[in-house]
């Protein structure tokens, strides 16, 4: 092959920017032409396609976000406009193209993949939520932003008898919240998996005011499981301590990815231009026991998710 493309989809995090500069350097210390597709498959279908250069990838993989910009076409499911996207492409002579995003993008590269277009997908996310590689790109800076937060808010909820309660993302996967819990040294962690029964939580509270006559308390919770702020309420209402709900929001999808999310960014870029140089696509690339591997997307989405069960037992055993 000669050209390939490149493009970031669904929601961005911090570490996306690494992985286009080392796609963008390995292909063209290949021998390969890069093309930047902008906007996610909307700037594909759309021809908004660019070429990339050593230069225009310089200086970009301390900053988060992604130069390439994201957006979500639910119609690329369409394939009509599918049609139309790889038109766009074929215009252009791009053969082959490296997709960062979740599970849903990887839906859109499964896809073009058996339409003839060779697809590799990189798992660019912060909610760790794709579950054949053990971490995601951006997953690690968005704890570090999380245990900042939490560490600012333990300070002051001392100070005043309170009780934090901290919702963090994840989309349906308790990682965030899990890892949270352990390097904060939380309270109580609250997600899917551990499930979310309110009276037995405001026991626990209870205890830890009259019994363990705690100062404050931290409980991390999981986005997507009650409203925190109803939550808080009950809190002061049945516990001796004042309840407080912070989101944190998208600040866990912002700032400078840390080295970890640079190097793997860096390492499963490389490792999606060597699958696209031996002609392989539809495959996406993985972290499993720091090794950098491959899957058949196809598979990887239908992967049950791995069990929480050492780190769930690690956090019972910290507290
Ligand atoms: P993420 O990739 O972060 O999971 P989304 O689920 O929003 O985010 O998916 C990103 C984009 O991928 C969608 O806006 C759509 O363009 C494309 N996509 C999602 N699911 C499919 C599918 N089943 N077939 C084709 N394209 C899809």
């Amino acid at each position: 092959i000669k050209r390939i493309g490149i493009l970031t989809s669904g929601g961005d995090s911090p570490g996306m920017n690494a992985a286009i500069r080392a796609v963008t350097r390995v292909g063209i210390n290949s021998g390969l032409e890069v093309f930047g597709i902008y906007n996610g498959y909307k700037g594909m279908t759309e021809g908004y396609i660019e070429p990339l250069t050593r230069d225009s990838v310089s200086q970009i993989s301390n900053r988060g976000g992604t130069i390439l910009g994201s957006a979500r076409l639910p119609e690329f499911k369409d394939i009509a406009v599918r049609e139309k996207a790889i038109k766009q492409l074929k215009k252009r002579g791009i053969e082959a193209v490296v997709v960062i995003g979740g599970d849903g993008s990887y839906r859109g590269a499964l896809s073009l993949t058996e339409m003839g277009i060779n697809c590799i997908g990189l798992p660019g996310t912060i909610d760790n939520d794709i579950t054949c590689t053990d971490y995601t790109i951006g997953f690690y800076t968005a704890l570090q932003t999380i245990v900042e937060a939490v560490d600012k808010l333990r300070d002051t909820s001392n100070s005043h008898h309170r009780c934090s309660i901290i919702e963090v993302m994840g989309n349906r996967c308790g990682d965030l919240a899990l890892y949270a819990g352990i390097t904060c040294g939380a309270d109580i962690v609250i997600t899917k998996d551990t499930g979310f029964n309110e009276a037995d939580v405001l026991d626990r509270l209870r205890e830890l005011d009259t019994i363990r006559k705690k100062k404050h308390a931290i409980v991390i919770i999981s986005e997507k499981i009650t409203d925190v702020d109803e939550f808080a309420k009950k809190v002061s209402l049945n516990t001796g301590f004042s309840g407080r709900a912070t989101v944190l929001g998208h600040i866990q999808r912002g700032g400078s990815p840390c080295p970890f999310d640079r190097l793997i960014a860096s390492q499963m870029g490389e490792k999606a231009v060597d699958l696209l140089m031996q002609g392989i696509g539809g495959q996406c690339v993985c972290i499993r026991e720091n090794k950098i591997v491959s899957y058949p997307i196809e598979k990887a989405l239908k992967m049950p998710s791995d069990s929480r069960k050492p780190l769930t037992n690690l956090f019972e055993r910290l507290i």
